[in-house]
């Protein structure tokens, strides 16, 4: 009989020690001896420290630690003539690493499917409830903003990319476990030591900054939000986001309860506007309406998460960016 306990300890150790399902999907990807072996990956060992603990010949380890990491459950840190493995920490790795396993079967991601289902709405009020920071921060499109000396890296995605050391792309998690017709699936952008990474571990392929702005346009036209973590820095990936099976909108009613806005808003001028409704469909977040004088678009301060889809389709050029939210509106890295 398999001993569940095992993968009970794995699911308590990524902050899910509640959950029914989260240790049978564990079980789905690591028999006893691997899960054993990613358990003693904590603290950080190297393959001879872990193969001691566990018992195993040393040529076995070195298989099972390369197997593990391929599978999304060790991570590697790499220091001058030593690498040490350590366990993933988590929910997202968790998520994201052994989703984009390759050859990952249908049959763990529609268990996947069904967590997000059953089980993630719960914690997903909870957060809600608690007020716990987004994790995610929702990046503007790439056109000009308003002159602003404040401009930082988090508002402006040419810089991120601009500034990365190496970037890969990768497919996107979430629609790997709900695919979406007619939504690109490989757009999702890792950053330096994500990046080596992804391209380490086989789900990524490097991009250079011209392919990475290429493709940042391509989202943009199709429609999808750029999101980023939720904090100053570069970070380490830059996600497109479709609006229906995004994990980082779970309730587009409290979207900013999960992802932080960007600083800015859309603005509409009602003397050019048409009154065409695009961007009525564009916006994910309800936030415009046709509720202008002689019908013209409106944007809702309060719904708009300052994404700028709007503005890249207005056929007349009508919506404009403009940072309205402060400072300190941006948690401190
Ligand atoms: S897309 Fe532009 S022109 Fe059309 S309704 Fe919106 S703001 Fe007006
Ligand atoms: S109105 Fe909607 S589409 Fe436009 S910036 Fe705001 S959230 Fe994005």
């Amino acid at each position: 009989m398999t001993d569940m306990t095992l993968y009970q300890q794995l699911a308590e150790s990524i902050g899910f020690g509640h959950s029914k399902m989260v240790p049978k999907m564990f079980a789905m990807i690591a028999d006893e001896d691997k899960a054993r072996f990613v358990l003693a990956a904590a603290p950080p060992a190297t393959v001879e420290e872990i193969a001691a603990k566990v018992g195993l010949p040393l040529d076995k380890a070195k298989k099972m630690a390369a197997s593990l990491f391929k599978k999304g459950l060790l991570f590697k840190s790499k220091k001058p003539g030593e690498t040490r493995y350590y366990k993933l920490r988590n929910f997202v790795q968790f998520h994201d690493g052994t989703v984009l396993t390759p050859g990952i079967s249908r049959e763990y991601l529609d268990m996947w499917k069904e967590f997000e289902e059953v089980e993630m709405p719960a914690y997903h009020e909870a957060a809600r409830q608690a007020k716990a920071k987004p994790f995610m921060r929702v990046i503007p499109v790439n056109v000009t903003v308003e002159a602003n000396p404040q401009v930082m890296v988090i508002d402006d995605i040419t810089k991120m990319i601009d500034q990365a050391r190496i970037i890969a792309v990768t497919n996107c998690s979430c629609r790997t476990i709900k695919p979406v017709p007619d939504v690109p699936l490989q757009v999702c952008m890792q950053l330096d030591k994500a990046a080596d990474y992804a391209i380490d571990r086989g789900t990524g392929r490097e991009l250079t900054k011209a392919e990475a702005i290429d493709l940042v346009k391509m989202c943009e036209e199709v429609g999808l939000v750029h999101t980023a973590a939720n904090h100053r820095g570069l970070g380490y990936m830059i996600c497109n986001c479709d609006r229906d099976s995004c994990g980082n909108w779970p309730d587009k009613k409290y979207a900013k309860s999960f992802t932080a806005p960007s600083r800015f808003i859309a603005l509409v001028d009602p003397d050019t506007c048409t009154g065409c409704e695009t961007c009525v469909e564009r916006c994910f977040f309800d936030a415009v309406s046709m509720a202008g004088e002689g019908g013209t678009a409106v944007i809702d301060e309060e719904k708009c998460m300052g994404c700028g889809l709007c503005e890249v389709t207005c056929p007349v050029d009508s919506i404009t960016l403009k940072a309205i939210r402060t400072e300190d509106t941006i948690p401190v890295e």
